[in-house]
């Protein structure tokens, strides 16, 4: 068993790529190609976005958020301490101070509460990260944003397809920043992200910053990257988007399978749900006892699972750790400890699905 079978879902639409594939490699127009502009509008469409600007990858997507808005040296942005490192690395590497702030345990999401007692003069922006797939708290976010006039941006990058009140996350801040590493939820065979907006000025200097900060080629307005999401990726993604709506209907349904027969004494939670938040299920994450003894009995049985993340941010030697004391975090310490997540996505067959509720539910404390 596999913990993303991307093999199958090549098997599953191998006509469909090869074709876009070819396609492109017959065209010869590998940069900034029509496909990556046509990809571009497959992604307003499904996310509603007013603006979808494809880069090379969700750092970047993260990079370039931060640069639209001028954030650097002296600023502060707020992030969860509970991420991938990226969400907290881009914000150094512009120079400015990312602030932990802790999350709230049962969603794995930024609590608000801390947010707010993490504001100084000095706060920019807040970056929230709809983790595993799960929307976090963006009404309440938005609101302490409106309040401070600091921006809010979006880490979408295990979060396409989920939504918040029925529309999509992506397009409640000032902008969502995506990736398509293959094992995200709409994978690439190859890196790739992209920025959605709802503003045409950051748009616009979107567009310029990914590429040399030029508006026309040779004629650079901004200190600029190259960032460009390869055409060849973008007529993979948009045949795979084409089939998103229904793999994203069949991971709900597995992730309700678990969710229904899940029996063990080692678990403290299954993931949180509540109507109006809407899971992209990018990763089905439990609360457990008694974590290494549980994985390595899976790891008997084969059956791959995987602790995202091993260590939070404030504990990372290149954020200063030796600065922070045990308990500055609690509920973020706490989860790290307790996390694992269980195999999912649209072409698991239901065989290996029960496979891994039997494995967990005849885990025994031994
Ligand atoms: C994957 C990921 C990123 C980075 O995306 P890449 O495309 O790998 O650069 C950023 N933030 C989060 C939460 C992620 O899961």
């Amino acid at each position: 068993m596999e913990f993303v079978n991307l093999n199958k879902q090549y098997q599953a639409y191998k006509k469909e790529i090869d074709h876009a594939i070819d396609a492109v490699l017959k065209q010869g127009d590998f940069i900034l190609g029509n496909e990556v502009a046509n990809f571009e509008e497959d992604f307003r469409n499904y996310t509603k976005a007013a603006y979808a600007i494809a880069c090379a990858n969700g750092t970047d997507a993260l990079h370039l958020a931060l640069r639209v808005h001028n954030i650097g040296q002296g600023d502060e942005v707020i992030v969860p301490d509970f991420t991938f490192i990226a969400t907290a690395s881009m914000t150094a590497l512009v120079g400015a101070t990312p602030v932990f702030a802790d999350i709230n345990p049962e969603t794995f999401t930024i609590d608000p509460l801390d947010v707010k007692r993490k504001i100084t003069k000095n706060t920019k922006a807040i970056i929230t990260v709809h983790l595993f797939g799960y929307p976090s708290a963006i009404a309440e976010l938005q609101s302490i944003c409106k309040k401070h006039k600091i921006f809010l941006i979006e880490d979408c990058a295990q979060a396409f397809g989920a939504k918040y009140k029925n529309q999509h996350v992506g397009t409640y801040g000032s902008c969502g920043c995506f990736s398509f590493f293959p094992a995200k939820n709409l994978g690439a065979y190859g890196d790739g992200g992209l920025i959605t907006t709802n503003n045409k000025e950051i748009y616009e200097k979107l567009r310029m910053l990914r590429s040399h900060g030029a508006r026309t080629k040779y004629n650079s307005e901004l200190i600029g990257i190259n960032s460009r999401l390869d055409t060849v990726q973008a007529a993979i993604l948009r045949v795979k988007l084409r089939h998103f709506e229904k793999e994203l209907i069949q991971r709900q349904q597995f992730a309700d399978y678990y969710n229904n027969h899940l029996k063990s004494f080692s678990i403290i939670q299954k993931p949180f749900s509540k109507t109006e938040y809407q899971h992209s299920w990018n990763y089905y994450t439990l609360r457990v006892k008694n974590r290494e003894q549980l994985a390595k009995h899976l790891k008997e049985k084969n059956i791959p699972a995987m602790i995202y993340y091993p260590v939070p941010l404030h504990q990372q030697q290149v954020f200063g750790y030796r600065n922070y004391h045990k308990g500055d975090f609690p509920k973020s310490e706490q989860v790290t400890n307790e996390v694992l997540s269980l195999p999912l996505s649209a072409f698991m067959t239901e065989q290996e699905l029960e496979e891994v509720v039997t494995s967990i539910n005849g885990f025994t404390n031994q």
